[in-house]
């Protein structure tokens, strides 16, 4: 016994001295001469952060994470400015969002005429691509809140057109488009979708509503080649680094073949080639009445993906659609109309579909808008909780954009994450009419709650649904604290009660979202033994915020303590 105890005694005593010796040997990189804000309570500031090894190894003063300088230590001398964590975007659509780059984009347009002189620009300088394909529309740019395939043969005739509204809940097609997708007057509305008739001819106007009546075109449109789509994947994944994005969590892999793995064979190339440059943690699509093979797949998927650059963890739900066209499911009906929404599921097969993932170790991502489909998502993960016991899964609900107010207060007993897209809430034309007018004043007080989830205990993660809108993070940010346009609008903010502060917002874009994938330990702050993904920018937007926010660049991204992003004047 006694010497079996000075054995363990003395592997203790070498294990000490080795791990003491390595914390004095020299970092790779420091970082010193900032305003580091860690994102942690103690110390939540510091000047200076040390790497080595790709982790974090000392965060303190100049002086002392200076001690860690060998002769082979890069040293940057930030003058000042400030460090954050590494940006999380925590609802993302990263195949989505990069062959998006290669479209026409119509997002920030303001009306027909612009939308269509930017698509007949588009073709003209795009004559051999066979489809003239985008997104980016907002319902409110077009007379009657939807667009006609009149207004886009006038610009494209030569060619299908199809264009995806910002969304991607509904499409724009021409006449081309229709013909080829075989739909006519005499075309049945598929389940959950509808092909937009004109009421007094019954021919449809080329405006299509919810995914499978979408699909009805997008079926047709020829899929780029591999070579192609890895392309627009790395031009997609600098463009994430470059504004200091150093993970992602993609809702959905929703590539236009919707073929998930190879999807995530794609993303693993990246990855083998080191090019990956962020870490991507995914979920699979399950539709209603596939739950089963969904999840059997999902499960395969997640054994097979769980490297720190590359982990699939649970699948994605819809259960309802969009406030604009009024398919979120609401408690109550639309303004000025009888409908209340189109949800995906029965509660019972939802309750039954989130169950059966949870039972299998996965986690669940419910998107849900209106206040009933957020009511339905909180059942089915109450139902999961129910009937498998509290495991560790964090169920989360996507969007969330209104809500009953009895219902704000669920989330935190349930352990249920609010993952929610700041800029969604931006307020323009698109919001305050098309959305709000649907909603009316008494669900609009309940719009994108971030601060009563906040204070009734919820964990907020933030993200952009990209292509939705921007995948901007500071952009994200503005608007998180703000309520207002980037152009300032309107004057005191959109319901600012419902703001949030710039250190509430910046944790839920770091160690929050890093909890929402269940890797708060590994990043998310800046903290000895963490990973170095870490952002440098170039103002100090805690001072005079919030409008230093809008002229803030990203200056450098590191990602394991090496540059994924570097601005040329940095
Ligand atoms: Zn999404």
């Amino acid at each position: 016994m006694h010497s079996q105890g000075l054995r363990l005694a003395s592997v203790l005593l070498a294990t000490l001295v080795a791990s003491a010796l390595r914390a004095q040997e020299p970092a790779d990189l420091l970082l010193l001469r900032g305003r580091v804000w860690t994102a942690e309570a103690n110390p939540a500031w510091a000047e200076a952060v040390a790497v080595r090894a790709g982790r974090i190894v000392a965060v303190g003063s100049t002086n002392e994470v200076e001690a860690l300088r060998g002769p082979k230590t890069e040293v940057i001398h930030l003058g000042g400015r400030l460090v954050l964590p590494g940006f999380i975007d925590a609802h993302s659509h990263l195949l989505d969002g990069a062959s998006s780059l290669d479209r026409v984009d119509l997002s920030d347009l303001p009306d027909l005429g612009t939308i269509q002189a930017r698509i007949e620009g588009w073709a003209r300088a795009h004559p051999r691509e066979t489809w003239v394909l985008g997104g980016g529309w907002a319902y409110a740019s077009f007379p009657g809140g939807l667009p006609t395939k009149q207004q886009l043969d006038a610009v494209v005739a030569d060619r299908p057109a199809f264009i995806e509204s910002y969304d991607g809940h509904s499409a724009w097609a021409n006449s081309k488009a229709l013909a080829l997708a075989g739909i006519t007057k005499a075309t049945k509305d598929p389940a959950n979708g509808v092909i937009v008739r004109d009421p007094g001819t019954g021919e449809p106007t080329g405006a299509l509503k919810e995914k499978p009546a979408v699909d009805l075109v997008k079926v047709r449109v020829p899929e780029p080649g591999p070579a192609e789509k890895y392309q627009s994947l790395l031009k997609g994944l600098r463009l994430l680094n470059s504004f200091g994005i150093t993970s992602l969590q993609d809702a959905g892999l929703l590539s236009p073949a919707e073929d998930v793995e190879a999807d995530l064979a794609l993303l693993d190339r990246a990855r083998r080639e080191g090019r990956l440059g962020l870490r991507v943690t995914a979920a699979v699509h399950v539709e209603p009445g596939k739950g089963e093979a969904s999840v059997t797949l999902a499960r395969k998927l997640s054994a097979r993906y769980r490297d720190p650059f590359l982990r699939v963890v649970g699948v994605k739900l819809f259960v309802d659609g969009v406030v604009e066209s009024k398919t979120a499911a609401m408690l109550e009906p639309y303004v000025g109309d009888t409908g209340t929404g189109l949800p995906n599921w029965s509660p019972e097969a939802l309750n039954a579909a989130v169950t059966a993932a949870d039972r299998e170790g996965l986690q669940a991502w419910l998107h849900a808008i209106g206040d009933r489909g957020v009511r339905m998502a909180l059942d089915a993960h109450e139902a999961a909780l129910r009937a498998n016991g509290r495991l560790d899964r964090r169920g989360r609900i996507e969007h969330i954009e209104t809500l009953q107010a009895s219902d704000i207060p669920r989330f935190k007993p349930l352990g249920v994450i609010a993952s929610m897209q700041p800029l969604h809430a931006n307020p323009d034309q698109n919001t305050l009419g098309a959305w709000a007018g649907n909603l009316g004043e008494e669900r609009v007080s309940r719009a994108f709650s971030w601060a009563p989830l906040e204070k009734a205990g919820a964990r907020l993660a933030f993200g952009s649904d990209w292509p939705v809108v921007t995948p901007s993070v500071l952009r994200g940010l503005y608007c998180a604290v703000t309520r207002k346009t980037k152009e300032g609008t309107p004057a005191g903010g959109w319901r600012p009660e419902l703001a949030v502060s710039l250190e509430s917002a910046l944790r839920h874009y770091t160690l929050d979202a890093a909890y929402a994938s269940f890797e708060e330990s590994e990043k998310g702050s800046l903290e000895p033994g963490k990973r170095a993904d870490l952002v440098v920018v170039s103002e100090d937007i805690f001072k005079n915020a919030p409008e230093t926010i809008l002229k803030t660049k990203v200056l450098l991204t590191l990602v394991d303590g090496k540059a994924v992003y570097r601005d040329p004047t940095f």
